[in-house]
């Protein structure tokens, strides 16, 4: 786990290597921005996320744009090219999109007050120990925790809780056949004590970077499902940077609400 002098010898030398290296937009590569404004509009239109072949149990969930166009690039390079900043832009995405997801709840949405009124706790997706060691960091959670303060600068009472772990022995489905991978999430997850306070009546949203699927969401609100919470609560719900669409859909950036058709199968 990271501690304050971590992050301050972090943000040292991120202000050094801004001074001596180029900054480039991670989604188009145009200089100057980490994105640019006009890949950030690929991730400004929320979306309802609807796999093709609903898995049983998959959450309501809201995309902030397409896993398409410059939005790849640049997910790929923040999960898997090293560059963390990026948490800061596609963090504000999600919380963007867990806006979006939380005005699908019937009765009032959390809004601003104190945060033992209603909190949003952002549930991250967790990686697996084998994906954490080979990038040397949680980027899921470091979505989780950017969008948690992004939501409590705008006055929802939000915080990231990391409240699934990963079963030991399962790893990620990448590379297995569909029956491989199904069985391979089947009772991936398990449920952490909470930390930090109670969560019995809160909103649960689980949040990851991509979905594709469905598949994995659907389990991680399974497991969710298993918290003794009181009747009345409200159900889980998911947010995500960005949803794989179908190959016709993500050409070109989003133009109003709609609806992102994810790519079938089993996945992650
Ligand atoms: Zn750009």
């Amino acid at each position: 786990m990271a501690t304050d002098r971590d992050d301050a010898a972090m943000t040292g030398w991120r202000a050094l290597a801004d001074l001596v290296l180029p900054r480039t937009c991670a989604g188009c590569g145009l200089p100057g921005a980490l994105l640019c404004a006009g890949c950030r509009r690929w991730l400004a239109v929320p979306r309802l996320a609807q796999p093709r072949r609903h898995p049983d149990g998959f959450p309501p969930t809201v995309a902030a744009g397409g896993y398409a166009g410059p939005v790849r690039p640049a997910v790929l390079a923040f999960k898997e090219h090293g560059r963390a900043e990026l948490a800061g832009p596609l963090g504000a995405a999600l919380a963007l999109a867990v806006v979006a997801v939380l005005s699908a709840l019937p009765g009032d949405p959390p809004g601003p007050g104190p945060a033992e009124a209603r909190p949003v706790l952002l549930v991250p997706v967790p990686s697996s120990v084998a994906a954490v060691q080979r990038r040397g960091r949680d980027h899921v959670r470091e979505l989780a925790r950017v969008a948690a303060a992004e939501l409590r600068t705008a006055g929802l009472p939000a915080r990231s809780a990391p409240l699934l772990g990963r079963r030991r022995g399962t790893r990620d489905s990448a590379g297995l056949d569909a029956t491989a991978r199904r069985a391979n999430l089947a009772g991936r997850f398990v449920c952490r004590p909470a930390r930090g306070g109670p969560f019995l009546g809160a909103v649960l949203v689980i949040v990851d970077d991509v979905v594709s699927s469905g598949a994995t969401l659907a389990e991680a609100a399974r497991t969710l499902g298993g918290l003794p919470r009181p009747a009345g609560a409200p159900p889980v719900l998911a947010a995500v940077v960005a949803a794989t669409p179908r190959r016709a859909e993500g050409r070109k950036p989003p133009q109003g609400p709609g609806v992102i058709t994810v790519r079938g199968g089993i996945g992650t």
